[in-house]
Order: C-alpha cells, then sequence, then structure tokens
C-alpha cells in the first residue's frame, strides 16, 4: 500500500482537483516506492497564499500572549510525537531514526526560542527626544512568507524559519522537499491541534513549478530557502527581482583541520562521526579532513579503524549507525565519485560499495562510509559537493597551507579545527572565511539564541536563518515619533523639524 500525501491549506488537507502531477516517494532501506505525493500547480499556489494572507490581519493582531500560548502548546505536542515523527522522517529520509530524534530535537529548540517572542519583539523607546516629544520603534510582521525547504532535514530545517515567522505574527507557506513530505504535513496537523487559526502554516508540495510559483506571487513578502548552492543562487536573484525579501542557504563543503598537537583519537572519533552521521547527507557534514604533516597516516589509521566498526542497516533497525542514501539516483551519483577519485590520483582507503548490510539490503540505496586519501584540490572528489558517506583527507603540510585550501574552495558554511594549542585555535577562528566555526567541535550548528549561516557561497543574502537574525528577517521596523500637546505648544512652524 502506497501513502498518499497531500497539500495543507488553511487548516486541512487539500480536497481539490486531483493533482495533474505528483511525485514518488521512497522508502530508501528497500528501494520501494511508499508514496505518492501530490505537486501544487497555480492553482494550488493561489488557493494557500489566499488562505494565508486571508489569516494574516487576525493573527497579526492576536496578543503576544495567546500567540506564545499557541507555541507553547506546539512544543508540548511535537515534543510527545518525537519518536513517531522520527519514524516518519527515517522511512521517507533513510537516516537512523535516533538520528532523526535529534533533527527534531534541533528543530524544538528553535520553537522554544520562538516561544520567548514577546521579549524579542522589544522595540526602544526613548523619551523626549525633542521637547514633549516621545520617539519608539516597533518591530511588525511582513505578512504571507514562503520557506523552501531541502531533504536532508525534513522537520529541522523548516522549524529553524516557520515558528520565527509565525511567533513574529507571519502566516506561513512551506514548500518542503518531494523526497520526504510527509513530516511538514504531521507537524502541520500538530499545529492545528494546538490551537493555531486555520491558514497561518500551510503546506504545499511539488518541484520547480511550486517554488517559482511562490517566487512569482506578489502576495509572498518574503522567502526563507535551504537547499543546494545552485537552486539558490538562483531562488536569490528571482526573488530580489520580484521585489521580496530573502535568505537563501546553498550547500557546502567542511573541513576539519587536524594540527600536529591535536588528540588524535578525538579528531578520528569526530571526522568518523561527522563525516559518515547521517550517511553524509548533512550540510554541516565533514567532507573534508585536512591532515597537518605529520598527523596523516596515524590519523588515517585509527579513521580507518572505526569506520571498519560502524554497522551499516535500515534506520529502523535499532543497530544501524547509519542508513541507505536519499534515492538510487543519489547513491550512484555519490558511488560514481570512487572511481573518479581513484582516476583522478586519490588513494581508496576504505570503499563503501563492499560494506556488509544489516538484514536483507533489498534494492535499498546503500552506501557505506567510504575514505578517500591523497585528495587534492583539483580533484572533482574535493572540488564537488559529494552530500554523501565519502570522507576525502587532503594532507597538507603546514598550518598556512590548510588555511590556504580552505580559503580557495567557494563554500564557507562550517569548519573545525582540531588542536590542543589555544593560540592556533583563536588564529584560526579569527581568519577563517567561513560563517560556523568549531574548536574541537566537529559540527557547530549554532544553538537556537544564536543564528545559522555560512558564507560565501553557502548563503545568498544578508540574514542567517532563526536567533535573532530570524527575528529580524521575519519583520520590519517602523520608527514613531509622537507629541502629545499640552497647553504650551509653539503654533505653526514650517522650518524643517529640527530637534530642541
Ligand atoms: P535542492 O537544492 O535540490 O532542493 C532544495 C529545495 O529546492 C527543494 O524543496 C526542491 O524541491 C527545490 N528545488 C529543486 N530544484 C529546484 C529548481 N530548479 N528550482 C526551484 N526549486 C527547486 O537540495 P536538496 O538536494 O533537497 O538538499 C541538499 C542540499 O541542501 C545540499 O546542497 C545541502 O548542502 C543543502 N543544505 C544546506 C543547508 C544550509 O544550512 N546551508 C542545510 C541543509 C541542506
Amino acid at each position: 500500500m502506497t501513502r498518499h500525501i497531500t497539500h495543507w491549506i488553511d487548516g486541512k488537507p487539500h480536497t481539490g482537483a486531483p493533482a495533474e502531477r505528483q511525485g514518488e516517494v521512497y522508502e530508501p532501506s528497500s528501494g520501494r516506492v511508499s508514496g505518492r505525493v501530490d505537486f501544487a500547480g497555480r492553482e494550488e499556489i493561489d488557493a494557500a497564499v489566499a488562505a494565508a494572507k486571508a489569516a494574516f490581519p487576525a493573527w497579526r493582531d492576536t496578543s503576544l500572549a495567546r500567540r506564545t500560548a499557541v507555541l507553547f502548546r506546539f512544543r508540548e505536542l511535537v515534543n510527545a510525537h518525537r519518536d513517531e515523527l522520527a519514524r516518519l522522517i527515517s522511512s521517507e529520509h533513510g537516516k537512523v531514526v535516533s538520528d532523526a530524534a535529534g533533527e527534531v530535537a534541533r528543530g524544538l529548540e528553535v520553537v522554544e526560542f520562538a516561544c520567548g517572542i514577546p521579549h524579542l519583539l522589544k522595540g526602544g523607546f526613548s523619551e523626549n527626544v525633542s521637547s514633549r516629544v516621545d520617539a519608539y520603534s516597533i518591530l511588525q510582521p511582513l505578512g504571507v512568507v514562503a520557506g523552501i525547504t531541502p531533504f536532508n532535514f525534513p522537520a529541522m530545517v523548516p522549524m529553524w524559519m516557520f515558528p520565527v515567522a509565525i511567533a513574529c505574527g507571519n502566516t506561513f507557506v512551506l514548500k518542503p522537499s518531494e523526497k520526504d513530505p510527509s513530516a511538514s504535513v504531521r507537524l502541520a496537523e500538530l499545529w492545528a491541534e494546538a490551537g493555531l487559526p486555520e491558514g497561518v502554516f500551510n503546506v504545499v508540495h511539488g518541484d520547480k513549478a511550486a517554488v517559482d510559483g511562490l517566487l512569482h506571487h506578489d502576495d509572498v513578502k518574503a522567502v526563507s530557502f535551504v537547499g543546494s548552492t545552485p537552486i539558490a543562487r538562483s531562488i536569490y536573484e528571482t526573488a530580489a527581482r520580484h521585489g521580496k525579501r530573502v535568505q537563501a542557504l546553498g550547500g557546502a563543503k567542511n573541513h576539519m583541520v587536524v594540527l600536529p598537537d591535536a588528540d588524535l583519537d578525538l579528531a578520528a572519533d569526530a571526522a568518523v562521526s561527522a563525516g559518515f552521521g547521517s550517511a553524509g547527507e548533512r550540510c554541516m557534514a565533514i567532507s573534508v579532513v585536512v591532515a597537518v604533516d605529520p598527523v596523516g597516516d596515524e590519523l588515517i589509521g585509527k579513521i580507518t579503524e572505526r569506520v571498519a566498526k560502524l554497522k551499516v542497516g535500515p534506520g529502523d533497525n535499532p543497530e544501524s549507525e547509519m542508513g541507505p542514501l536519499v534515492t538510487r539516483a543519489h547513491r550512484d551519483k555519490v558511488a560514481s565519485y570512487l572511481d573518479a577519485g581513484v582516476a583522478q590520483g586519490a588513494t581508496l582507503v576504505v570503499d563503501g560499495r563492499k560494506t556488509p548490510i544489516l538484514g536483507d539490503p533489498g534494492d535499498g540505496f546503500w552506501l557505506g562510509p567510504t575514505v578517500l586519501d591523497h585528495v587534492t584540490p583539483e580533484m572533482d572528489a574535493y572540488k564537488d559537493e559529494i552530500f554523501g558517506p565519502v570522507l576525502s583527507v587532503v594532507r597538507v603540510r603546514s598550518y598556512d597551507e590548510a588555511m590556504e585550501v580552505i580559503a580557495g574552495n567557494p563554500y564557507g558554511n562550517g569548519t573545525a579545527i582540531f588542536t590542543n594549542d589555544g593560540g592556533a585555535a583563536r588564529r584560526f577562528q579569527n581568519e577563517v572565511e567561513v560563517g560556523m566555526v568549531g574548536i574541537n567541535v566537529p559540527i557547530p550548528v549554532p544553538m537556537a539564541y544564536y543564528s545559522f549561516g555560512g558564507w560565501k557561497s553557502s548563503l545568498f543574502g544578508d540574514s542567517h536563518a532563526y536567533g535573532m537574525e530570524g527575528v529580524h528577517f521575519y519583520t520590519r521596523t517602523k520608527a514613531v515619533t509622537a507629541r502629545w500637546l499640552d497647553p504650551s505648544h509653539g503654533g505653526v512652524n514650517l522650518g524643517f523639524p529640527t530637534n530642541g
């Protein structure tokens, strides 16, 4: 039996005409089609935006006390359904259930941050800026805002966006990845159960056509996008051309520099965890280890020992540490880098095509953890964002050479340094052209009260996601100057209003 997944518009599942186009949703561990998802056309996009637009005035004017009460209830409901959501994510994405529960937990942190919105929306007030004149600022919502999200975090990345947007008083249309669309619909149901008014949160499924519908829609005031760099760049340009506020987070190639004085066991643990967790399908995954001489051989030895023990299998098998990739096409593309890497001069230290799979591998989209050594910046395995379980090792002679490698890479999402030298770590933190930096921490995803975002080709726009940058992105400031007349007011004055 395959599941039918449809849009969520105006507080309920969409019941309009049958979709002209649908996409197949897979169970990556068996390779079978587990569901069909409706793709939105013009009509469904218009319906979702119209529902969000109609809901906006009342939601904007709902008191902060009532808005936060809904957010607190949503927080409790998501928490209570954490395991169910994790299983749903795992069944369509392939990641292991514990990892999927982790993404729900990290998304919840943003909901918790958004529960503090009354404090975050406080403006400024200056009394008596001119004689008997007060000035103050207020933060107001934008209206209908859209979120377009990638397959790799079907719950967490949408939760980087909509809790803050909705808490600020906006209404939201989410276009999640068509590869694993079910979690977003479940979240919509939980919003409804939490008492969110109809139309405040809507979900439309689909591909480029649905995205274009949102980008071209006059009633969509802002767009948050997370996905690959070529699409992020095009979304940024198109949305900006249509007069929308836009933040577009793109792809990544995250380097982990290991200095000679580092604790190599800690570094090997970190490289393996951050390289192969979620099968490397994380925008903050470590995909390049930059080993500074002379640590290369010893570090590779320790990494290889650990990789040999990793258990790969279906996401719902509690023994599995790593699941399959999201689609067959993606698995094949990732696997193509192994032979290409060798042909271009890299050494295939661990070949993930030979990894045993727990249980019946079926026709699943499997590729085990792979290590490519002696990778150089000219090779495709280095240049491309592989987005799979392939850890490349680049060997360099010095800290300065490591910095040159990172500086020469177009991406700037995350990076890490492993060292026991505080001075070196501090210099790295200061010099590196990357938005999120870990010091002996391989996946430095900022807490909800900081903001998430990369530099260079990893982000187009000037706001990072969530945290205070999220609040600023989803609001605009109004400055008010007020005079309440008292009997001594000065009468008519055609001069420019100066302060005195
Ligand atoms: P993707 O760019 O293929 O798709 C992202 C979204 O854009 C999806 O909703 C998809 O339906 C839509 N889309 C795809 N093609 C489109 C087109 N031509 N026009 C308009 N919309 C289109 O990304 P993905 O494969 O789903 O996700 C993986 C990518 O996301 C990786 O590059 C990863 O690094 C990146 N990512 C980045 C971050 C970050 O914070 N920077 C976080 C997670 C994932």
